[in-house]
């Protein structure tokens, strides 16, 4: 079975530090799993997607298939996984093994975005 995640989802999560309790336990489950599958896994298939995905799905902030958070609505979080898209070279639709993905992303990160314009670069190990 393949997976799927926005940009942001695949490129931040191995090096965020910050949780976000107020987004509820099934968030903070899925956003486990998400991170156990994006850090550890070697072959799972994992596509690049645009809009809300797995994560979104069970978090408070997601309002029908937008984001609607207080730091950034979807237009906002779609403007920054553009830009992650294009740091890493990349299009939506394209699928990787989850092994394929960290060795993507360790050639490329950090990006400029992370370690000048992230709200979250102090809490992020890569950026901070
Ligand atoms: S809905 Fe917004 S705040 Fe929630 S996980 Fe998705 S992008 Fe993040």
């Amino acid at each position: 079975m393949k997976e799927q995640f926005r940009p942001h989802h695949i490129f931040c999560q191995r090096f965020l530090t910050l949780r976000f309790p107020e987004r509820g336990e099934e968030y903070a489950g899925v956003k486990r799993r998400a991170l156990d599958i994006i850090g550890s896994h070697d072959e799972t298939l994992i596509e690049v997607i645009e809009g809300v995905d797995q994560i979104c799905r069970v978090c408070l902030n997601r309002k029908a298939d937008r984001c609607e958070s207080p730091k950034g609505n979807e237009e906002a979080v779609r403007k920054w996984d553009a830009i992650i898209l294009k740091g890493l070279g990349i299009t939506y639709g394209e699928t990787r093994t989850a092994k394929q993905w960290r060795t993507l992303i360790d050639a490329k990160a950090p990006l400029d975005l992370c370690t000048s314009r992230c709200a979250y670069r102090s809490t992020c190990t890569i950026a901070g």
